[in-house]
């Protein structure tokens, strides 16, 4: 039985890189050593993690004034990272409330000393859409947080926020290399990698060069300017993860690139959105407008009808359904490497479900 992962992260990955994988395990071009076993400090290394950022600038078109940053610790880490970084001037943040991850970016930036201004948020609606800045944001912040594709809840910002000059940091964990955005647009972009870039352990910082502070008092390991100035190899970086990204990163040329993938991600989603919206046993909360391209959030409203499904399409092969604790319900991501077929399969077994339903 093929399987689909619809897993929000750590998720599914292209099968030719699982592939090429395997085929490195017992001895990286012929090195007689494993992929496993190589050393951060080998020229095999250096090649892997150059190629890698060459490939993700290229991809991403990111500028040269523009630091490519690896690190771990998660994205998680960057919401204290950012703030010490960045936060020089006001120690003084703005945040758009869309959810869980930018909460959790407010809290850490809190923990720093930053004072962190919530301009909007649409937690009152159950973050079923975007919030709004309603007028021009003051000057007087460091920069402005935003989560541009909100994991657990489904929203994603399609269109970026209009905020004047203010510094954008945009939390792109969950729709890095599948929407197309414009760098230029960020002072810095952080974004986990075992959502469309490979496997956890591994968080990639995009930062522009005259953000990159000159405070010697930084902790070295949440230090911009130390993981630049020593091509992100301060310490024993991930070297599985990034030769994983690497790997993730060619496969992403070879089918086209950006443009292709946010194509395929959103024929996938609006097939799945499309046969929601027409249902009457599901229904998809968030607003039209705002619905993000990779992690589609439904409902049925009835819990019990919920985790039969879920446990049904499991064993048909189509797992991870579940939605996020916080928000219930289902969800499917719907990540680059989740090809159309399984999201045809997925609203097959939907429509099935809700006809065995009416009886
Ligand atoms: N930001 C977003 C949008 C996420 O989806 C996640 C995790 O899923 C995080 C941040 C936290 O990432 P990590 O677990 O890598 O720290």
């Amino acid at each position: 039985m093929e399987v689909y992962n619809f897993g929000a992260g750590p998720a599914t990955m292209p099968k030719q890189v699982i592939q090429q994988i395997r085929k490195d395990l017992p001895s990286y071009q012929g090195s007689g050593m494993s992929i496993m076993e190589i050393s951060h400090r080998s020229k095999i290394f250096e090649e892997i993690i150059g190629t890698a950022e060459k490939d993700l600038r290229e991809l991403l078109k990111i500028p040269n004034n523009y630091q490519v940053l690896f690190f771990q610790g998660g994205c998680t880490q960057q919401f204290t990272a950012a703030p010490l970084n960045l936060g020089k001037k006001y120690h003084r943040i703005a945040l758009l409330d869309s959810g869980h991850w930018a909460t959790r970016a407010g809290i850490e930036a809190r923990l720093v000393g930053m004072d962190v201004d919530v301009l909007a948020s649409s937690k009152e609606s159950n973050y079923t859409k975007l919030p709004i800045i309603k007028k021009k944001p003051a000057d007087t912040y460091d920069y402005l947080h935003i989560t541009t594709n909100n994991t657990i809840e489904g929203t994603a910002y399609s269109k970026l926020p209009d905020v004047g000059k203010l510094t954008l940091v945009g939390d792109m964990s969950s729709n890095f290399l599948g929407q197309q955005y414009n760098i230029n647009d960020f002072g810095e972009v952080m974004a986990g990698a075992q959502k469309n870039l490979g496997i956890a352990g591994l968080t990639i910082v995009i930062v522009r060069n005259d953000l990159l502070s000159n405070n010697e008092n930084l902790p070295s390991m949440l230090d911009y300017q130390v993981f630049a100035k020593n091509k992100s190899m301060f310490n024993t970086p991930p070297v599985f993860a990034i030769y994983v990204a690497g790997l993730v990163l060619k496969w992403v040329k070879s089918q086209g690139g950006l443009v292709e993938m946010e194509k395929r991600n959103q024929t996938k989603s609006n097939l799945l959105y499309d046969f929601l919206d027409h249902s009457e046993l599901f229904t998809a909360p968030v607003i039209k407008s705002d619905r993000s391209l990779t992690n589609v959030v439904f409902i049925t409203g009835n819990q019990k009808v919920d985790q039969d499904l879920i446990s049904q399409a499991a064993s048909k092969g189509l797992l991870n359904i579940k939605g996020h604790r916080l928000v219930g319900g289902m969800r499917a991501s719907l990540y680059n490497s989740m090809p159309l077929t399984g999201v045809e399969r997925l609203v097959d077994f939907l429509e099935k479900f809700e006809k065995n339903q009416r009886g």
